[in-house]
């Protein structure tokens, strides 16, 4: 870091590190600059920290608010769209993002939303127990302060092009880790940047969610073998620094997938709930966690879809309205 929050980084690009209240710690926003001023990458989560942040930041490096002259989002996940809202207020910038990763925050966090009572339903049925239902309504609740306000955004998709720093960007539609998630890529100078579906050190979460596409793991690995076609040197991640060789990387997260079902699918000698099934893998890592809980829920339910999906294990629903997973 050359100064607290921000890091200098080639073409004259800002990284900043904007802080997180969870075990991640930051996500990534990138400031890339043109002869007109700034296009912003996925600003972050708004907490009072962040914004107090982003106002340093920007003072420090002589960047006025009407100088970001566009937002561009990879996914709706609150830590990447949380406030896009709040720099399109003081910019007046577009705020470019899918039409489906807009349609799924509106779900979450819109007026009317049914995300919450969907979700505990799809937890309930897979065996988490009653008294922790309420806690994850409160804690799904908690982030609506923290998206808004929701931007208002001009529709981009897989397939056109976007003009980011005086160069032409090619979007490709990468679903998996967020439904409507896009990636962003630069041919000439053979840089991609990757939001979460491609991460360094850690795998980014794959979650089976209420109104998701059916088969979100084989969504993302379909993507992953997309995006190893591309000859990425560079890519800019929403987590953890900047990695090369983006092939290997894509490599070991699709061996981590297949060790993992594995797993999964001796475990299923005897019967079990999705919610067992996830405390096996994930145990005390999510203890005390309702945030890390949801993660690793979801994540558990992902693959046992993939299981069911290539016909290695199957569920049945007992007289208690609980289904039960067993392979086959
Ligand atoms: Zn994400």
């Amino acid at each position: 870091m050359t100064r607290e929050g921000e890091e200098r980084l080639d073409g004259g690009w800002l990284r900043v590190k904007v802080p997180l209240p969870f075990a991640l710690r930051y996500v990534n926003s990138y400031l890339i600059p043109d002869d007109d001023g700034w296009t912003l990458v996925d600003p972050g989560l708004r907490t009072p920290d962040a914004e107090g942040l982003w106002l340093d930041v920007l003072r420090r490096c002589g960047i006025h608010a009407a100088d970001i002259r566009a937002i561009v989002l990879t996914h709706q996940h609150p830590d990447h769209i949380g406030l896009a809202g709040w720099f399109q207020e003081r910019s007046g910038a577009p705020v470019y993002m899918s039409e489906r990763a807009y349609a799924y925050a509106m779900r979450l966090w819109g007026p009317g939303r049914t995300f919450t009572a969907e979700l505990q339903a799809l937890y309930r049925e897979n065996g988490l127990p009653r008294g922790m239902e309420e806690a994850l309504a409160e804690h799904l609740e908690s982030f609506v302060a923290m998206v808004s306000p929701l931007p208002e955004p001009v529709f981009i998709q897989g397939g056109g092009t976007i003009g980011i720093g005086g160069q032409v960007w090619e979007i490709l539609d990468t679903p998996g880790h967020a439904d409507g998630h896009l990636c962003f890529w630069q041919r000439e100078s053979r840089i991609m940047l990757c939001g979460d579906q491609v991460l360094p050190g850690i795998t980014p979460n794959i979650s089976l969610v209420p109104g998701a596409e059916p088969g979100v793991l084989a969504r993302y690995l379909h993507s992953l073998a997309e995006l190893e076609t591309f000859e990425t040197i560079l890519a800019y991640p929403g987590h953890r620094d900047p990695f090369r060789c983006m092939r290997d990387r894509i490599g070991e997260i699709r061996a981590h997938h297949v060790r993992r079902l594995a797993a999964m699918e001796e475990m299923l000698a005897e019967p079990l709930t999705g919610y067992e099934v996830c405390m096996r893998l994930f145990g005390e890592r999510v203890q005390g966690s309702l945030h890390n809980l949801r993660f690793a829920m979801s994540e558990t339910l992902a693959h046992l879809e993939h299981l069911a999906g290539e016909g290695r294990a199957a569920s049945a629903r007992g007289a208690d309205g609980i289904l039960r997973w067993r392979f086959c």
